[in-house]
C-alpha cells in the first residue's frame, strides 16, 4: 500500500517512540526498487524507497538520471507501492531547489528532502521554510538538513551538526524530519567513520521530530544500533547496496559462458535484496499498520 505523508509521520514517530529505525533505501533503476518491495515484503514491514531529482542540475550526479527518466520511475514506483501488501512510503532524496521540492511533489512523494545544509544557516532557514510551506498543504512531509554531510559534489571535511542550530532550524522551517551530522559521509568509506553518539541523544533531547542519518551504508552493526539507541529514526541507506548487487552480478557474468542480461542483473538483484533485509534486521524495523 503506498502511504501518505500523513501516514508517513505517525510510522516514523512510533518509530520514534518505540526506538527502531526505517531504511530509505535508494534506487533509481526497477531492479534495485524490486530488491527493496521484495525484502520489506518477505519480512512485512514497511519500505522507504527514495529517489533523486537529477533534472536539476545541482543534484548529486546528473549523468545518471534525467529529468524524464525521473517522471517515468516515479510513476512505476507509485503502481508498485499501491500493489504491495506492505505500507511503502516514496521520498525524494537530496534535492537543492524549491523547484525540485515541487517536481516531488506533483509526482507523488509522500516526503521531499530540501538540502540547504551548505547555504548559511539563515539561507537555509529561509529555503526550508518556503518548501515546507508548499508541501504541508499538499499532505507532503518535508527533510530538511542542519550541519552538513559531505561527500557529494565534492564537498568533505567533518561538520557535526550543533544542537542549538539545529532546535532553531527545526522550530523556524516546521519541517518533519531532520538531517543531521554526526559522523558519517556519503559514498564509500576509505577510513572507519567516529560517530558521535552523545550528539545524537543530545539532538534527541532538544528536537521532537525524527533525526535522519545519511551516509550510512557501510556502518557496522554495532553502530547501526547505538546511533538508533541514541535517537536515529530514518537511515539513508545506499552505495554499499549497490556495491553488493554489482558484485554478485559481476561475478555471475564472469561465471557464465554466455552471459544473459536478465539473468546477470537479477542476480545481483537477488544479493541486493539479501542484503537490504540484514539491514531492516539490524535497524529492528517493525510491522505497522496492520
Ligand atoms: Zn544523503
Amino acid at each position: 500500500m503506498l502511504v501518505t505523508g500523513k501516514q508517513e509521520k505517525q510510522i516514523l514517530a512510533q518509530a520514534r517512540e518505540e526506538r527502531w529505525a526505517i531504511g530509505a533505501f535508494n534506487a533509481f533503476d526497477l531492479l534495485t526498487a524490486e530488491a527493496i518491495f521484495q525484502a520489506a515484503e518477505c519480512l512485512k514491514v514497511p519500505a522507504m524507497i527514495q529517489t533523486w531529482d537529477y533534472h536539476d542540475p545541482a543534484a548529486p550526479d546528473t549523468s545518471m538520471f534525467g529529468a524524464f527518466e525521473a517522471k517515468v520511475f516515479m510513476r512505476l514506483l507509485l503502481e508498485r507501492a499501491a500493489m504491495s501488501p506492505v505500507p511503502v512510503m516514496l521520498h525524494l532524496d537530496h534535492t537543492p531547489t524549491y523547484e525540485g521540492c515541487l517536481r516531488g511533489i506533483q509526482a507523488g512523494a509522500a516526503s521531499v528532502m530540501i538540502d540547504g545544509s551548505q547555504k548559511p544557516i539563515d539561507e537555509n532557514i529561509a529555503i526550508t521554510k518556503k518548501v515546507v510551506e508548499a508541501a504541508h498543504p499538499c499532505g507532503v512531509l518535508v527533510e530538511g538538513e542542519i550541519g552538513h554531510v559531505s561527500g557529494h559534489g565534492g564537498s568533505d571535511g567533518m561538520v557535526y551538526t550543533e544542537v542549538m542550530d539545529a532546535k532553531r532550524y527545526c522550530e523556524s522551517t516546521g519541517i518533519d524530519l531532520c538531517a543531521v551530522s554526526i559522523g558519517t559521509v556519503h559514498g564509500i568509506y576509505a577510513s572507519e567513520p567516529v560517530l558521535n553518539y552523545d550528539r545524537i541523544a543530545e539532538l534527541r533531547e532538544e528536537i521532537s521530530i525524527p533525526l535522519v542519518m545519511h551516509g550510512s551504508s557501510g556502518l557496522s552493526e554495532e553502530q547501526f544500533k547505538k546511533a538508533i539507541a541514541a535517537g536515529i529514526v530514518k537511515i539513508n541507506f545506499y552505495t554499499y547496496t549497490q556495491v553488493v548487487g554489482g558484485k554478485a552480478a559481476a561475478e555471475a557474468a564472469a561465471s557464465s559462458k554466455t552471459p544473459m542480461l536478465g539473468s546477470i542483473a537479477k542476480t545481483g538483484a537477488s544479493a541486493a535484496r539479501d542484503y537490504i533485509m540484514e539491514h531492516m534486521k539490524i535497524f529492528g524495523t517493525r510491522p505497522v499498520m496492520r
